[in-house]
C-alpha cells in the first residue's frame, strides 16, 4: 500500500516518512544557515553540531561551541536519519524533504507479479495505474494483478470461505483470479466473443491470459490503441466480477446479453469518468499554478465570487417568501430575526428581511 504505484503500492504516504523528512530538513536548513532567521540559525547549529560534524556536514570548529549530546528534540533528526539510512546522503538532500522523500521511495523494490511471462513486474504495475482507467477499474487491475481479489480459492486460504470450488454451476474447478477472469467456461465464452462484440480495438490483438490479465504481450501497439483496449479489457473483467458477485450473493445468473450490455455500458462510464478525472487533474495543475502567482488569486476570492453568485440567485423569491410569512397575510408580519418559514434567525439577518 506504501510503495509508490509505479512499484505495486497504491501510493498511501507513510506519515513517519512524511513528517519526519519535513522536521528534519526543516532543522537541517537551519543547522546549515539556510534559513533567513540567524539567531534560530545559531541555536540549532549549537545544538546539532556535534552530530552535524560526525555526518561530515559542517566543519569543525573549535572557535564555535556545540553541545556534545543531542537535545531529546534533536534526537528524533538522528534515529529518522539511521531508519532510513540516510547518514551518508549529501547535504543537499537532507536538506529538502522532497528529495529525502524521493531517495527513499527509490530504494523500494519493485514487487513481483506472480506467473508473468512476458516483460517485467514494472509494465504490469504501470498499466495497473494507467490514467485512462477509472478508480474503480484500477482497484480491480491492482488486486488482479497482486492476486488478491476476492475470489473463493483467496478467501479459502485465508479461513474466510467455507469452500474454494467455483460458484458457477457444473464448473468445480478451484476459484482462483486466472481461473475467474480467463479459465472458467463463463469467461471463456465471453472472451471468445469479445472479439465480434462490437469491440473493435480487441479484434486486432490476439488474446491471451497475459495480455487480458496483466496488459502484457510480445506484439508492439501504439499508446493510443493500448489505451482503448486496455480500458476495454478491465471494463470486460469488471463485468465478469458483477456479474460473479451476482450470482454468489443473490444466486442471480447474468445472461451474456446482459453481461454485453452492462461492458457498453461500463466502458461508456469508465471513459468519461477518465475524462472527467484527467480534466479534474488539469484544473488542479491550473489552480496550483495561479495560486503560486500570488495572493489574489487565492481560495477565497473564488470562493467569494462563488457565494455571491448564490446570493443573487437565491436572494428574490426566498426573500418575499419570507417577507410573506407562513400564513400569506402580507409584509411585515413576521418578525426579522424570527423566521418561521425558514425557522431561522441567520436568513433574515443576512438578507436584512423586515
Ligand atoms: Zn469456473
Amino acid at each position: 500500500m506504501y510503495k509508490p504505484k509505479e512499484k505495486g503500492g497504491k501510493g498511501v504516504p507513510v506519515l513517519y516518512l512524511f513528517l519526519g523528512s519535513h522536521y528534519t530538513s526543516t532543522h537541517l536548513k537551519q543547522a546549515m544557515n539556510l534559513s533567513s532567521n540567524n539567531k534560530t540559525n545559531t541555536m540549532t547549529r549549537f545544538w546539532c553540531g556535534s552530530y552535524l560534524r560526525k555526518l561530515k556536514m559542517i566543519k569543525s570548529d573549535f572557535r564555535t561551541p556545540v553541545a556534545f549530546n543531542l537535545p531529546p528534540a534533536y534526537v528524533f533528526i538522528w534515529k529518522f536519519l539511521e531508519h532510513f539510512k540516510l547518514e551518508g546522503e549529501e547535504s543537499k538532500i537532507l536538506t529538502n524533504h522532497r528529495f529525502i522523500i524521493s531517495v527513499v521511495q527509490d530504494r523500494e523494490s519493485v514487487t513481483p507479479v506472480r506467473g508473468l511471462r512476458y516483460g517485467d513486474a514494472s509494465t504490469v504495475w504501470r498499466n495497473v495505474s494507467h490514467p485512462v482507467l477509472s478508480n474503480r477499474l484500477q482497484d480491480l487491475s491492482w488486486m488482479v494483478a497482486h492476486g488478491i481479489l476476492p475470489v473463493r480459492a483467496v478467501m479459502h486460504s485465508r479461513g474466510m470461505s467455507a469452500t474454494s470450488i467455483c460458484p458457477r454451476p457444473g464448473c468445480g474447478a478451484p476459484e482462483s483470479v486466472r481461473h475467474l477472469l480467463w479459465e472458467c467456461s463463463a469467461a471463456v465464452d465471453l472472451w471468445a466473443k469479445a472479439g465480434s462484440l462490437q469491440f473493435p480495438h480487441l479484434a486486432r490483438e490476439v488474446l491471451h491470459g497475459q495480455l487480458v490479465l496483466y496488459g502484457v504481450s510480445q506484439q508492439k501497439i501504439t499508446k493510443k490503441d493500448f489505451a482503448e483496449m486496455w480500458l476495454t479489457l478491465a471494463t470486460i473483467k469488471d463485468a465478469i466480477w458483477t456479474s460473479r458477485n451476482l450470482l454468489v450473493s443473490r444466486r442471480r445468473q447474468m445472461p451474456p446479453v446482459a453481461v454485453k450490455r452492462n461492458i457498453k455500458g461500463c466502458r461508456w462510464r469508465a471513459k468519461d469518468t477518465a475524462t472527467k478525472k484527467n480534466r479534474l487533474r488539469l484544473r488542479g495543475r491550473r489552480s496550483r499554478r495561479s495560486t503560486n502567482r500570488g495572493p489574489s488569486s487565492g481560495g477565497l476570492a473564488l470562493r467569494v465570487r462563488q457565494e455571491g453568485r448564490s446570493f443573487r440567485a437565491g436572494f428574490p423569491s426566498e426573500h418575499q417568501r419570507c417577507l410573506e410569512g407562513r400564513d400569506g397575510s402580507g409584509l411585515g408580519k413576521e418578525s426579522p430575526r424570527f423566521c418561521s418559514t425558514f425557522n431561522t434567525q441567520r436568513f433574515c439577518i443576512l438578507y436584512s428581511c423586515s
